[in-house]
């Protein structure tokens, strides 16, 4: 016998818990399969896996009933940001106009995330499985067999189980995946000088380095993302040559690095899959799309995703729903957002790459001459903030009042 359900979502990461969370509050009879983990909120130091999130993002989690929820005195936020290259003399500092209130994004824990969507979860009528789901029910597009052989079926399932889908698997989608070769090495660092709320970006011919201020005015973390050899190399190394190592590599914008916290590091590759909907089945986040952290901008994506799939498919209804016709506009328009930001990331990664003398002129040109034009900054601060593009109404800046005024700030202080 199976369960049924308006809507099912397989993965609680957050692409899954924001799926299940706004199509409850939407009145969809919403069944969420997951392995039971941690849905407390973060104690402590800050941990090493953080997010940017973009503006955009944030209003899309509010329409989740999650925004509210996150602890701001644990995320940091950023009012500019500054990207500069080391192969040429390039520098490019950008902040919004005076027209934009609020900061540019927020460095958010991700179990601060998912806290917050646990509690907005937990006022809503969502049936959770505790189970992972193995794979399609032959013959069928939106039922599910679980590991322990039950089985669930939906009007529309939801496959938010990540870069190593299994529902994208059993639907057969062709999944193009490209490894760069590269590890980003993430760690929290304080620094003798304040962040002053800038997010920092230097690009090394081995691969960009982030600096994102946390919440404490003098503590960053930090993505380092370079090639395997330097990556294993700076895994090895002890936290007094890492640190030194790290404040060279970042030209001591900061003053020095006092202190480094244990390191993690993460594979790197961009990935796409060749469709997004397969019958009733549709992907989201990482089972769609993987891309380069460098634009700190995979998740934005992912939630991005979410939102236009609830716009598209509208309320739940009687009858024929969803409607195949909207399940093709979902994919036109999410394969199209996340080309257009697979090749900015891709670009901007091979571009800085790049060691010639005549690309490294162009480079610093480049940017000098952005830094001159007032449009060109003004274009890629709202791109970085995810205000541009063609997104989903909960999503815009105008939308967004009904639902969440501005979402407050972080404290960006020294205890
Ligand atoms: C170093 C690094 C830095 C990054 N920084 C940023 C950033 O600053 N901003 C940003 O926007 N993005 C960033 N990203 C990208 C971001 O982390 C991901 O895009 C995002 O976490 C993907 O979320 P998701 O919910 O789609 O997938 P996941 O987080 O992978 O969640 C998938 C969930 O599905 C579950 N699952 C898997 N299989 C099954 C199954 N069979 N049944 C049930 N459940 C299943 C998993 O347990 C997991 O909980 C970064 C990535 C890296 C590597």
């Amino acid at each position: 016998m199976s369960e049924h359900f308006d809507v099912l979502v397989a993965g609680a990461g957050i692409t899954g818990l924001t799926s299940a969370a706004l199509f409850a509050r939407a009145g969809a009879r919403v069944g969420l399969v997951a392995a039971l983990s941690d849905s407390e909120p973060p104690q402590g130091d800050i941990a090493l896996r953080t997010l940017a999130i973009t503006p955009a993002s944030a209003r899309v989690l509010a329409a989740a009933g999650a925004w509210q929820h996150v602890d701001m005195a644990r995320a940091g936020t950023f009012t500019a940001m500054e990207v500069w290259d080391a192969g040429s003399a390039g520098r490019l500092a950008f902040a919004p106009d005076a027209l934009h209130s609020g900061p540019m994004g927020w460095i958010v824990e991700y179990q601060n995330l998912v806290a917050a969507l646990h509690r907005a979860l937990a006022r809503l009528p969502v049936t959770r499985i505790a189970h992972q789901v193995h794979t399609l029910e032959r013959g069928a597009d939106a039922a599910v067999v679980l590991d322990d052989g039950g089985r669930l079926d939906g009007r529309l399932l939801i496959a938010a189980d990540g870069a190593d889908s299994r529902l994208r698997t059993a639907a057969g989608i062709t999944w193009e995946h490209h490894a760069y070769g590269q590890r980003a090495i993430v760690a929290n660092v304080v620094t003798r000088e304040a962040h002053g709320a800038v997010a920092r970006q230097r690009f090394l011919p081995s691969g960009p380095l982030a600096f994102l201020p946390l919440a404490d005015a003098h503590a960053c973390s930090i993505v380092w993302s370079c090639n395997d050899e330097l990556a294993t190399a700076l895994e090895q190394m002890d936290d007094t040559a890492f640190a030194a190592a790290l404040g060279e590599a970042f030209e001591h914008r900061l003053g020095t690095i006092e202190t480094v916290s244990p390191r993690a590091a993460f594979p790197l590759a961009r990935a796409h899959a060749e469709r997004l909907v397969a019958g009733r089945l549709v992907l989201v986040g990482d089972s769609a799309h993987l891309v380069h952290p460098l634009a700190g901008q995979g998740l934005n994506l992912g939630l991005l995703d979410v939102a236009a799939l609830a716009e598209c498919v509208g309320e739940v209804t009687p009858g024929r729903w969803p409607h195949p016709a909207a399940l093709r506009r979902y994919e036109r328009w999410r394969k199209s957002e996340a080309l257009a930001m697979t090749l900015v990331t891709d670009g901007l990664e091979r571009l800085f790459a790049r060691e010639e003398r005549p690309l490294r002129w162009l480079r610093g040109a480049g940017l000098a001459l952005t830094a001159r034009l007032p449009a060109a900054a003004t274009w890629l601060c709202e791109r970085a903030m995810g205000e541009r593009g063609d997104l989903p109404r909960i999503a815009r800046r105008d939308a967004a009042a009904a639902l969440v005024s501005d979402p407050p700030l972080g404290q960006n202080s020294r205890p």
